[in-house]
């Protein structure tokens, strides 16, 4: 299928092209941003001259921040193209399910892809935890802003969603792993003085029987890079680590089984699968809890943040 990506910045560039590139079910048809472009594919600035001149283009998959992407999204689906959207996959819960009824409405497929679900273990996490009692769950996040969001402005500005952006993988991978739902009791957010969006946050979730489920996202962490989620059961203990990469039982490593290697790859599988099947998957669990915590939080100031 003929296929689009719209927004060419870092996550298209690292991810998205080279998994397209690696499939034999998708070919890079056009690309609509307003300066990036890739190599030897026809670019556009504007999407609707990029959908008006290629209908070949049956699927667009949205790599911009969130933000603009509803625009981008609507207008894909108003000309009868199916929708891929990155993660967080909108700015707000609203526009995400208008998105989704206006997909349903054209037949069309729609996917809110949530690429941590697809880190290596993830699947294996899940099955362990399946069939045990939970005592304690908790989520470490810590990254360093300045080496991984370095000149992205918007991760600052309202809906661009700060240490959230992040941090909702790590809110996808928890929300995909644990068998009942949970929601927010209470969050503690850092905003730096001269910034729109926090910088750290504390969670602490409501789980039916385990006392405690909370969540440590904070962007100031120089040094070793921590993405882990650390679960004490009533027979044992899970560490998935690496940003889902990872997994230990009570210490010990568990092997890789899966044959598909690298998120991008199994979430471009996927959409084949939801456009073949014209099926949409739409999983908003993950973004409510980020809402829940600008809803509920208490908001601390913190020293300003320069790049
Ligand atoms: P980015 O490089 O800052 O932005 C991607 C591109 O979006 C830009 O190059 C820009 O292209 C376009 N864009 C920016 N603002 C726009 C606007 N107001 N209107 C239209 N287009 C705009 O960001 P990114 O890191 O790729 O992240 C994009 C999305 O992917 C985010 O939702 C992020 O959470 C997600 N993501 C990022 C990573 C990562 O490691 N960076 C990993 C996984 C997911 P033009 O200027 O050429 O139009």
């Amino acid at each position: 299928m003929d296929i689009a990506l719209i927004g060419i910045g870092k996550i298209a560039i690292d991810q998205h092209v080279p998994a397209i590139a690696a499939s034999s079910d998708w070919s890079l048809a056009a690309t609509v941003s307003r300066s990036g472009r890739i190599d030897g594919v026809p670019a556009y600035s504007d999407l609707k001259q990029m959908l008006d001149e290629n209908p070949n283009v049956r699927v667009v998959s949205l790599c911009m921040p969130p933000v603009p992407r509803f625009a981008y999204a609507t207008a894909a689906l108003n000309a009868g193209r199916h929708v891929m959207l990155e993660k967080p996959p909108g700015a707000t819960l609203a526009e995400c399910h208008t998105l989704f009824a206006q997909a349903n409405e054209r037949r069309l497929s729609l996917f809110t892809t949530w690429h941590s679900r697809e880190a290596d273990m993830v699947l294996a996490a899940k099955a362990w935890l399946s069939e045990r009692t939970l005592h304690k769950v908790h989520i470490t996040w810590k990254e360093d802003v300045r080496r991984w969001h370095p000149d992205q402005e918007w991760i600052w500005e309202p809906g661009g969603m700060g240490v959230f952006d992040p941090g909702i993988n790590a809110l996808s991978i928890l929300t995909e792993i644990l068998p009942v739902p949970i929601h927010l009791k209470s969050a503690h957010l850092k905003y730096p003085e001269n910034k729109q969006a926090p910088i750290a946050a504390l969670l602490e979730f409501n789980h039916p029987t385990c006392n405690q489920v909370t969540a440590d996202f904070d962007w100031r962490q120089e040094g070793e890079q921590t993405w882990s989620i650390d679960v004490e059961t009533e027979t044992g203990t899970m560490r998935l680590f690496e940003g889902g990469a990872k997994l230990e039982i009570d210490g010990t490593a568990v092997e890789i089984t899966s044959t598909l290697s690298g998120e991008y790859p199994r979430l471009y599988e996927k959409m084949t699968e939801l456009v073949t099947a014209g099926k949409s998957d739409v999983d908003l669990a993950p973004l409510r809890h980020v809402a829940d915590a600008f809803m509920l939080g208490r908001r601390a100031t913190v020293a300003e943040f320069i790049a």
